[in-house]
């Protein structure tokens, strides 16, 4: 008899679990709209010709293998954070910054985690309602306490911006509020900018300590710097924040673990020491990071070129999402005769749609249709075709109604 039988079977991952479920359907229409990673037009995987160049670069170079430093590539901790904040930015010119690399977004925050665990007893990390499902597990694994805030309306399909303030300021002072820098995950809704200095004023009243997630830079909108202006909102204000980074959707790197913890401080110093504690962290958890993303980041952003023809590799990535996402639309609006209105869509961005489609709704869309998706009703439009966007309108509409 084994000692491990009090172990149970484990539920599958909401998200992964789906394209394991994706992989074992023969159906010809299958789609897999569940894991956000770009797919080409013919729906396969794409590695980004700079990822490409910078590879064949380094392997000219006869690199070695040697281990890395705890907190990782010198180069590219220092070109992740001028890629977030932008190199001429206080916060970098002061050294105010402390930039540790991570496993990509998810290990990054799980960095961040810890650190809040240790630092910061008792303290909560306020959630959006609903996010990415990550989040929870992540801050349950490292036993921070989470509540949730207001964020997604239902009726409106847009943002709930009244409950989200209001939750922000009746959460106890001096709270962790977890925002997405940018394409809020699932549900594609971001605030104005108008609405990002509402949000400051009321952390800031609140003494409260923004913690954002940056899955998404240059992804949502076409452009580096347009993605990250909440952050760096946020940092003219001279407030201290910490940032989860991760490459996984703009380099296209998913598989090689790349991302950062920034910690903003309020002086060098103390950067210095939160530095060190994050290394702290990190050693008897991994020991020290994977070279080869970090070596592939430090030169794209690091060499003109390459850096340039990033941005364009980009804009196509995100050029090719929001046409699927204009085609769908068009689609549902010409075969949907219910008068439903369908503008929610055009107006989400980054790589996902949240449909509004509920748990029993989106059973129907995998059992019937053969297209997999969360059962939060997100889809991703990074795994849509234009070709399948006629077939995914007819799944839907059958589905609502
Ligand atoms: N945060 C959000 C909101 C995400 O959507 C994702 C990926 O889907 C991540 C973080 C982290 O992904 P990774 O660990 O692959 O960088």
């Amino acid at each position: 008899v084994s000692r491990f039988n009090d172990i149970t079977m484990a539920p599958p991952d909401p998200i992964l679990g789906v394209s394991e479920a994706f992989r074992a359907d023969t159906h010809e229409m299958k789609l897999n709209l569940g894991v956000g990673a770009y797919r080409t037009e013919d729906l396969q995987p794409y590695v980004l010709s700079v990822v490409k160049k910078a590879e064949t670069l380094m392997l000219d170079r006869g690199e070695n293998k040697e281990y890395l430093p705890i907190e990782g590539l010198d180069a590219f901790n220092k070109a992740t954070a001028e890629l977030l904040f932008g190199a001429d930015n206080a916060v970098i010119q002061q050294q105010r910054v402390a930039t540790v690399q991570g496993l990509s977004g998810t290990g990054s925050l799980r960095l961040a985690a810890v650190l809040i665990e240790r630092y910061f007893p008792g303290s909560k990390v306020l959630i959006s309602s609903p996010t990415w499902g990550n989040h929870k597990n992540i801050f349950n694994d490292a036993r921070v306490p989470w509540s949730e805030y207001r964020y997604y309306d239902p009726k409106t399909v847009g943002l709930d911006f009244d409950g989200m303030i209001a939750d922000i300021k009746a959460a106890p002072e001096g709270s962790f509020v977890l925002l997405h820098g940018c394409a809020h995950n699932p549900t594609g809704i971001d605030p104005t900018s108008e609405q990002w200095e509402t949000i400051a004023d009321v952390i800031q009243e609140k003494n409260h300590i923004p913690f954002f997630d940056v899955a998404y830079q240059g992804f949502a909108s076409g452009s580096l710097d347009e993605d990250a202006s909440s952050v760096r909102l946020f940092a003219a204000r001279g407030m201290e924040l910490l940032i989860a980074q991760s490459y996984s959707k703009n380099l296209g790197l998913y598989a090689e673990r790349i991302g950062a913890i920034n910690i903003v401080c309020s002086s060098s110093d103390a950067a210095q020491r939160v530095k060190s504690q994050l290394k702290r962290i990190a050693r008897p958890m991994y020991s020290n990071p994977p070279i080869h993303g970090a070596r592939i980041v430090a030169n794209v952003v690091g060499n003109p070129d390459l850096f340039n023809e990033w941005k364009e590799e980009m804009e196509l990535m995100a050029g090719r999402i929001k046409s699927v996402r204009k085609k769908l639309y068009d689609s549902l609006s010409a075969k949907d005769n219910s008068g439903k209105d369908w503008s929610f869509i055009l107006k989400q961005i980054g790589m996902f749609s949240f449909t509004g489609l509920n748990k029993a709704q989106s059973d129907n869309m995998t059992n019937k249709w053969h297209v997999y998706m969360t059962k939060d009703g997100r889809i991703s439009l990074a795994g849509l075709s234009s070709a399948k966007c006629e077939y995914l309108a007819d799944a839907i509409i059958d589905s609502y109604h």
